[in-house]
């Protein structure tokens, strides 16, 4: 959790260290060899796997890049308040989004906002708000504002919750309560609302 910042960042190191379970820092997989059931990483070093659990490349849609809406890196710079592309009326939200951060930690390591649920669904609601205030001319456009909140499931029947504020300055300002049985209760009641269908 990079951009939530050292001290949360080892508040989640160690909650997985107290789950025996052994992290490893700065480690990109290059390659898998699945003959020997190996993983190759970056660094050169190699790990045998028995079960790999791995999240594939993480990319945009190539439509987005033959749109030359990609930056360098491979995603969509926007304006970190309103989501606007350097094309007017098209806005890039979630994922896709790379939304540059003011503050630091480092003077020399600049910070993008994280890719997450929560940031996507914010984003898409001022957007939304904005474009919906264009079509009635109302003046009403509305700002993101980098803020945003998740549970860390832990297992046992207990959670964790971070939240915080990701453009403030001098650098994001993030928190994390628990792990606790209630902090479980509430992720659970988050997703049954999420998931119920209301209409
Ligand atoms: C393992 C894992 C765990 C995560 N845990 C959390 C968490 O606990 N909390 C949290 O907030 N976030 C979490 N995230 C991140 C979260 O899932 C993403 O940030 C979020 O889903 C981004 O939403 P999005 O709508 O931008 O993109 P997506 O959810 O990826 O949706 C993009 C959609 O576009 C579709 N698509 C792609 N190309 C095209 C095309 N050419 N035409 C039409 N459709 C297309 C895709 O099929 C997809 O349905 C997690 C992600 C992973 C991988």
């Amino acid at each position: 959790m990079g951009a939530a910042g050292p001290k949360v960042g080892q508040s989640v190191v160690d909650l997985i260290e107290e789950h025996g379970i052994n992290y490893q820092r700065q480690m990109t997989i290059k390659n898998i060899n699945p003959a020997v059931k190996e993983v190759i990483f970056e660094n050169g070093a190699t790990k045998k796997a028995d079960l790999l659990i791995t999240v594939p490349p993480h990319k945009v849609p190539d439509l987005l890049k033959e749109a030359s809406l990609t930056n360098a890196a491979g995603w969509v710079p926007v304006d970190r308040e309103t989501l606007k592309t350097k094309y007017e009326n098209i806005y890039a939200i979630g994922d896709v989004a790379a939304v540059s951060l003011e503050g630091k930690y480092k003077p020399d390591k600049p910070l993008m906002l994280p890719k997450a649920g929560v940031f996507a669904h914010n984003e898409a609601e001022v957007v939304a708000k904005n474009v919906a205030s264009l079509i009635k001319e109302d003046g009403k456009q509305v700002a993101f504002d980098g803020q945003g909140s998740c549970f860390l499931e832990l297992g046992d029947g207990t959670a964790a919750f971070a939240e915080g504020n990701f453009f403030a300055l001098p650098h994001p300002k993030v928190t994390m309560k628990g792990p606790s049985r209630l902090l479980h209760q509430e992720k659970v009641l988050y997703e049954k609302y999420w998931f119920k269908r209301w209409f």
